[in-house]
């Protein structure tokens, strides 16, 4: 469903943001300007619900120097972070995948009761607690005050703060410092990148390593994945970037992997640059790939932005289409990227009756911004609707798997993102 090419007589309507929070290059390239949101993660509680929302620009640029593509930091960390609704272990998948990683580092760098490993943005404790099962010492480090009382109430060790150099030196004055720093899908949430990684380096030990996951802004464009783009997520990075990022703090990359986690993600590891730990060839492949697509040349990016004008368009026309024939619509999950991709369209009661969501926290709430009630999940089949747009996209076979049940009335799914398209389940095999 693809359109012919945009015509558009605006130049670039960059309002400049500053300097790249990477390397202090002027920001003068947009990357997608989203307009206007609310932060993604603020559910609307009912009592609230006729109250003024807090609105702000998601306008990513991209940085010409270091490619990092980024958000101006337009929300307080504090006002995201306090009180975050997303709980890790609400998602099996999730759990499975960081069971996965805590078998595999565990073996590749012979962590044991001797060792300490630290994960920056813990959550529930959904990924230590495996590390907990082996008796090897773990500190999560999470700064939303909800979220880490959870963790603390599994047996799991954690600090509530937020992460730096600050905190980093304080923990090594007081003797620990980590064989395993761990931050999965943290990074893109620092909006001081540069203190954050200068702690992660003094907080290693000489011989230990980090992992970061993120998802791959490579993915992100192929994808047209643009409702990953939210107030929480202030950098979007390549391996290109990531290099240049280490080097900047006395780091290298030793090894990457390509996971399918979160629309598709890289896991890199980093080291100490005076380690001499060998360099394994996939981290060179990729970086030729990178170049390939071309994510050295800002061109690349500042093409994305007509992409997803287009994807707006088709999914109304698709949703316009579907109300003419009069068909009732409800949304599976209320994940952040649902509420940029709402917002950003416009979707509101007008189409999607209700969301449904497996995390308890967030019924009887609304979606920022769109103010669709979030309901449990067995008000699909109570109301047994037509389609169920599935908002959390990276999920969808887990979704479509668990709620194949719907075709029993004619139901079928929605999937927004890379494009719009239909899940009959009916269709699929047993
Ligand atoms: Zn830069």
């Amino acid at each position: 469903m693809s359109g012919g090419t945009e015509r558009s007589f605006s130049v670039d309507n960059a309002r400049n943001i500053g300097l790249c929070r990477l390397c202090g290059a002027p920001l003068e390239h947009t990357f997608v300007d989203l307009g206007m949101s609310p932060p993604c993660e603020s559910f609307v509680p009912a009592a609230a619900v006729n109250n003024m929302e807090p609105y702000y620009p998601l306008h990513a640029f991209v940085c010409s120097e270091c490619f990092l593509v980024q958000l101006g930091e337009y929300v307080a960390p504090e006002e995201i972070f306090e009180e975050y609704a997303y709980f890790s272990s609400y998602s099996d998948s999730w759990v499975a995948h960081a069971k996965r990683y805590c078998q595999l580092a565990t073996e590749r760098l012979s962590l044991d009761r001797d060792s300490f490993v630290v994960e920056i943005a813990s959550n529930d404790g959904y990924l230590l607690q495996h590390f907990l099962e082996k008796d090897i010492p773990i500190l999560g480090i999470e700064p939303a005050i909800n979220v880490a009382k959870v963790a603390v109430e599994k047996g799991i060790p954690t600090l509530t703060d937020f992460f730096g150099k600050a905190l980093a030196k304080q923990m090594v004055a007081e003797g620990r410092q980590a064989d395993l720093i761990i931050g999965n899908n943290v990074l893109a949430q620092v909006p001081d990148l540069n203190d954050f990684v200068a702690g992660m380096k003094v907080l290693l030990k000489p011989s230990g390593a980090i992992t970061l996951e993120f998802p791959h802004i490579a993915r992100l464009i192929e994808e047209n994945q643009f409702d990953t783009i939210y107030h929480e997520h202030f950098s979007y990075f390549s391996l290109l970037t990531i290099e240049k990022m280490a080097e900047r703090h006395g780091l290298k990359v030793f090894d990457v992997e390509e996971l399918p986690t979160h629309g598709g993600s890289l896991r890199v590891y980093l080291t100490h640059a005076a380690n001499a730990i060998r360099r394994e060839p996939r981290v060179d492949a990729l970086l030729e790939r990178e170049r390939e697509c071309k994510l050295d040349r800002v061109e690349t990016y500042t093409a994305f932005a007509a992409a997803v004008r287009q994807t707006k368009r088709n999914l109304l026309s698709f949703l316009i289409r579907l109300k003419e024939m009069r068909k009732s619509i409800c949304a599976y999950g209320a994940p952040g990227k649902g509420n940029t991709l709402l917002n950003y369209c416009g979707i509101g009661t007008d189409f999607i009756d209700f969301a449904v969501d497996r995390n308890p926290y967030k019924h009887g709430r609304f979606t920022p911004g769109m103010h669709i009630p979030i309901k449990p999940v067995s008000e699909i089949e109570r109301t047994k609707p037509d389609y169920i747009l599935i908002l959390p996209w990276n999920l969808k076979n887990e979704i479509v798997s668990q709620m194949k049940g719907i075709g029993e009335w004619g139901g079928k799914f929605v999937v927004p993102i890379p494009d719009v398209s239909v899940i009959d389940p009916k269709e699929l095999g047993q």
